[in-house]
């Protein structure tokens, strides 16, 4: 019996790359509004340069590529670039085509649900309430409560503590094979591959299951109760 879903996500409950590009596109924009001389694309680059550096969360960006480009921040600059990617971001953070609907069809079944997320706990839960799906979730597991990434079981363990259920007992759904699939196959987890939220280009998700869109995870699950 599935009494709980796990969903990573980056790429899983929001189209974060996506959401990402728009912000960062803004951003340049508006910084050459502002009067930032220089090439867009070589902007982009040089800024996805110190997320692959920092990582993807950090939060000073623009200040690293203004200190790097000209030695110096240019207040003015740096303020259009923070505005820019605010306002885009606002908008852009969405979540996938027929979440709401899914998560509150699993809510309905009496289903428990529950996010694992790499990220900052912080940063997990901004996104959630952009989403405005805070109080959807019994429980979210980010970074800080275990400080071990996904596909250390630490996470994964948590959580079904968190929940109080059995690795058969739940079904995790996520976009990326080496953290999420592998992740919660080591314990003994169902799982459920993103499909649809797929930016590596993966051949061979190894899950029990494809998404090409999370509704398809509704029918999954009643199938999976349905037999026993
Ligand atoms: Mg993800």
């Amino acid at each position: 019996m599935i009494k709980g879903v796990i969903f990573d996500l980056d790429n899983t409950l929001i189209d974060f790359v996506k959401m990402k590009d728009l912000a960062i596109e803004a951003a340049i924009n508006y910084m050459i509004d502002a009067g930032l001389n220089m090439d867009k694309e070589e902007i982009k680059k040089e800024i996805y340069k110190i997320y692959e550096e920092k990582g993807i969360e950090y939060q000073e960006v623009f200040q690293d590529f203004l200190l790097k480009k000209f030695g110096e921040i240019d207040y003015k600059i740096l303020a259009a670039g923070i505005v820019g990617y605010r306002r885009a971001k606002d908008f852009s953070l969405v979540p996938y085509p027929h979440t709401e609907y899914t998560l509150l069809e699993l809510i309905k079944r009496g289903l428990k649900l529950a996010v694992i997320s790499d990220a900052p706990k912080l940063q997990a839960y901004l996104r959630l309430c952009y989403l405005g799906f805070l109080n959807y979730f019994d429980c979210v597991v980010a970074y800080e409560d275990t400080k071990k990434k996904k596909p250390d079981p630490e996470p994964f363990l948590l959580v079904l503590k968190k929940l109080n259920l059995e690795p058969k007992e739940v079904i995790m759904v996520g976009d990326w094979r080496e953290r999420d699939i592998i992740g919660a196959k080591l314990v003994g987890i169902k799982t459920a591959f993103a499909r649809y939220g797929d930016t590596f280009n993966t051949k061979e998700s190894n899950a029990d299951y494809e998404l090409n869109d999370i509704i398809e995870i509704i029918k999954i699950v009643d199938e999976l109760n349905k037999k026993r």
